[in-house]
């Protein structure tokens, strides 16, 4: 029996345009048996971020990060049907989630379309290498849905920017040296015009990263005080006053990186958890309503695939993804918790340990529907672009 076919069929019916006898899907695959030890990833976060970073580094070294950049920033020039392919394979291969996609899926791709030649020079090849790792300084406070209320601001002093202001909600800002920071630049300037994104080192004294502890024990991300901080005048991606249109660009490889990746692994650890179910000693009626919640989310989980392919064609075609990115994020946000709180209903009574990777799931996936914007917003968006309600 050929267990390749096997494998794949836990990914749902073959797609016309990325088949599973694709020999890019072979190449990858003969790479990440090599690679991809299939070491379970510790529980503790610092040592899993390590974990992750060392993945990141062989993969780098293996050319396998930014994929999908050109050839000329150190990619492989991939188009989206291979880059749809590449994140199946890494699902099915569980290999390890990567760290610095801030750099690689956000800022890196939006410098190559907004950046000058010396931010490009001085950042993409960290970004890909790994050796660089960035966060994503956008929200405050008071300012999430609503970004345009933002209220850090900056302002020239000499040949530097001085930064004041809070971000908020950073992921993994404690092990960035970089974030990309989205400031008011113009004194009386008002939402979405006057602002510009920076780049700012974390690594000087002006700079307070204090992360916050959630509920599921970790401390994934952080609140991050800009206290008259510094930025070089020139590190601006675009152009100073034009934050808003930049921050457009990287939101729009935000929704659509984001599904990609997701489908294959939401459907591995649908797999999982089938065979969790198998094993558990669940009352027969609760055995019942699992598996029947099971075939949901299999079907669920198509869907989301399937709007993840339309992206791909829609990227090929080099069209943008518009509402088809608020469709993906919305179906992605809800099925991820839904997804976790079956596996904690399969998981029992050993899902309540805290530092167990279900438990972790369970209570990190309530955070699906907000980040990268919340399902609310996204209906919104869908709502008024797709189905042309009024506001
Ligand atoms: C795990 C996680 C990681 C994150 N990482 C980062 C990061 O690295 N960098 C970063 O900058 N940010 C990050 N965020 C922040 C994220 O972008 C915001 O949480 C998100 O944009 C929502 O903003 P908010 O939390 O201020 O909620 P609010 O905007 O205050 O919304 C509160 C509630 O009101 C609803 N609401 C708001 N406006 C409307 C409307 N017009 N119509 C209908 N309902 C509405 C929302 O849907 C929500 O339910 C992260 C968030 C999470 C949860």
């Amino acid at each position: 029996m050929n267990t390749t076919l096997l494998d794949h069929h836990v990914l749902g019916p073959e797609l016309a345009r990325t088949p599973y006898g694709h020999p890019f899907r072979a190449e990858f695959r003969a790479w990440l048996r090599e690679h991809a030890t299939g070491e379970p990833e510790p529980l503790d976060q610092d040592a899993r971020f390590e974990f992750r970073r060392r993945w990141h580094h062989t993969m780098a070294a293996g050319g396998w990060t930014g994929l999908h950049w050109p050839v000329e920033y150190g990619g492989r020039g991939a188009d989206p049907e291979l880059q749809f392919m590449y994140y199946e394979e890494l699902a099915l291969a569980r290999a390890p989630e990567p760290v610095n996609t801030p750099g690689l899926i956000l800022l890196g791709p939006t410098l190559m379309a907004h950046g000058s030649d010396l931010l490009k020079r001085a950042f993409l090849p960290g970004i890909l290498s790994g050796g660089q790792m960035w966060c994503q300084g956008f929200s405050e406070p008071d300012s999430g849905s609503d970004l345009a209320s933002l209220r850090t601001r900056a302002e020239l002093d000499g040949d530097d920017w001085v930064v004041t202001g809070q971000k908020t909600w950073t992921t993994f800002g404690q092990y960035a040296d970089f974030c990309f920071v989205l400031a008011r630049t113009e004194p009386g300037s008002a939402r979405h015009h006057g602002l510009s994104m920076l780049i700012c080192p974390l690594d000087q004294p002006n700079v307070t990263v204090h992360p916050i502890r959630q509920i599921s024990g970790d401390a994934e991300f952080c609140e991050i005080f800009f206290e008259g901080a510094r930025v070089p005048r020139d590190w601006v991606v675009g152009e100073a006053g034009q934050g808003w249109q930049v921050a457009m660009t990287l939101f729009q490889f935000e929704r659509g990186d984001q599904g990609y990746t997701d489908h294959a692994r939401l459907l591995v650890r649908l797999l999982d958890c089938e065979r969790v179910l198998g094993a558990a000693d669940l009352p027969p009626e609760r055995a019942l309503a699992a598996r029947e919640e099971l075939r949901r989310l299999w079907v669920r989980c198509q869907e989301l695939r399937l709007l993840n392919y339309r992206g791909t064609l829609l990227a090929a075609a080099g069209q943008s993804l518009g509402a088809v990115g608020s469709m993906t994020n919305l179906v992605w946000g809800e099925l991820e918790k839904d997804l976790g709180s079956l596996q904690a209903e399969v998981a029992g009574a050993r899902g309540l340990v805290l530092g167990r990777h279900d438990t972790h799931h369970r209570l990190a996936s309530r955070a699906a529907s907000i980040y990268s914007g919340t399902s609310e917003i996204q209906r919104n968006i869908i709502s008024e672009r797709l189905l042309g309600l009024p506001r």
